[in-house]
């Protein structure tokens, strides 16, 4: 089965752009949506299969010392850690980049997302319609309507917003204002097909979530000078999620640094993970452009000439690299290289 995500043009009510998120046929699985709670739960099941230890409760605070024996850090409350390399991966806000990188923070992108979930069986939903579909209007921005659980009994609604940065008052205010959210959400509603407008009849407040969009900017290195400390993971390259790929991500991250940091002695770590850190963010440079692509999709009105195949939705996606990369093939021509 080949699962494709439908761009609807509102203005005639025809598809008029299509884009895999999945193939069985092409790449041995189809397009997977799961709540992180879920994937947390089968990786600590596969953890405790392996017998590999999780100790929770411990926050990094800070890096003592790196030497060419290896690193040692402080947890708060003042124990501490000490490994051969200690890899980061504590997310956007990242605490262990700021070792390498003390100037770098994440950059807001004058973008959020207001989304709600709600009982599939609210919406009729047109024989043979085809889930996940963005529907979009010339002139009043674009729903995503997406299901969620295998048997797609809830639907997901999201609608993006432009909006400035804020300060720290201003965020809060803003991620604790459900009803202006839900009030975005509702906006223009009457301008769109009947699924969307019963969608959204369907809105609790209490459902209502907002996800601003931040990116961390590209570094020259995700490992510091002497090799012992890596990032990977949204720590290093979190990307605007318009490519739905941030999790993944993370996973081949982890596995290339694996395979890479397996083939290093002490003298070489800065070294070989340099190519790692090369290799992989070509991989992410393409995902950014990849969510532009899919951010005009989503904002009919950044297309220059209003809603026109011409300008946008007819790029044929080739996603063969993203769906069915040879990781271990990567990682041997980024050693020879
Ligand atoms: C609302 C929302 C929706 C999203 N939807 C999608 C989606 O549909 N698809 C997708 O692919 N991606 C999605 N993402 C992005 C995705 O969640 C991230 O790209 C991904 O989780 C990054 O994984 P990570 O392991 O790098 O960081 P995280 O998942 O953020 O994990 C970081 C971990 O580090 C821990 N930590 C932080 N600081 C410290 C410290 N000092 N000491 C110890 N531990 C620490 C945190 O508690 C956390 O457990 C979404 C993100 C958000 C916010």
């Amino acid at each position: 089965m080949e699962v494709r995500a439908y761009q609807i043009n509102f203005f005639n009510n025809k598809p008029f752009d299509t884009y895999e998120i999945g193939s069985v046929e092409k790449y041995g699985y189809p397009g997977l949506r799961v709540y992180r709670k879920v994937l947390i739960k089968a990786l600590l099941a596969k953890c405790v299969e392996k017998n590999i230890e999780i100790i929770f409760g411990k926050k990094f605070t800070r890096i003592l010392s790196e030497s060419e024996a290896g690193v040692t850090w402080e947890f708060e409350y003042g124990t501490v850690g000490q490994a051969a390399s200690l890899v980061g991966t504590d997310g956007i806000h990242s605490r262990v980049r700021s070792y390498p990188h003390p100037d770098i923070e994440p950059k807001f992108m004058n973008v959020m997302a207001i989304g709600a979930t709600i009982p599939t069986n609210r919406v009729t939903l047109p024989e043979k319609y085809a889930l996940p579909v963005t529907i979009m209007s010339k002139n009043h921005g674009a729903y995503i309507l997406a299901p969620n659980f295998p048997d797609g009994s809830e639907l997901v609604i999201v609608k993006q917003r432009r909006v400035e940065e804020h300060d720290r008052e201003g965020w809060k205010d803003l991620l604790a204002d459900k009803e202006g959210s839900d009030d975005f959400l509702r906006r223009g509603v009457e301008y769109f097909p009947d699924i969307v407008r019963q969608a959204i009849s369907a809105v609790t407040q209490e459902s209502v979530s907002i996800w601003p969009f931040y990116q961390v900017p590209k570094m020259d290195k995700w490992t510091s000078k002497g090799g012992r400390v890596s990032i990977l993971g949204d720590a290093a390259h979190a990307i605007p999620p318009s490519s739905g790929q941030g999790a993944n991500q993370v996973f081949e991250d982890a596995y290339t640094y694996a395979l890479m940091r397996g083939q290093c002695d002490g003298a070489s770590l800065d070294f070989v993970l340099a190519k790692w850190q090369r290799g992989r963010q070509e991989q992410i440079d393409r995902l950014i452009v990849l969510a532009q692509q899919m951010n005009v999709r989503r904002f009919p009105e950044l297309a220059q000439n209003g809603i026109n195949n011409e300008v946008f939705g007819t790029e044929d996606f080739n996603m063969e690299w993203l769906f069915k990369p040879n990781l271990d093939k990567l990682v041997q021509e980024w050693l020879a290289a």
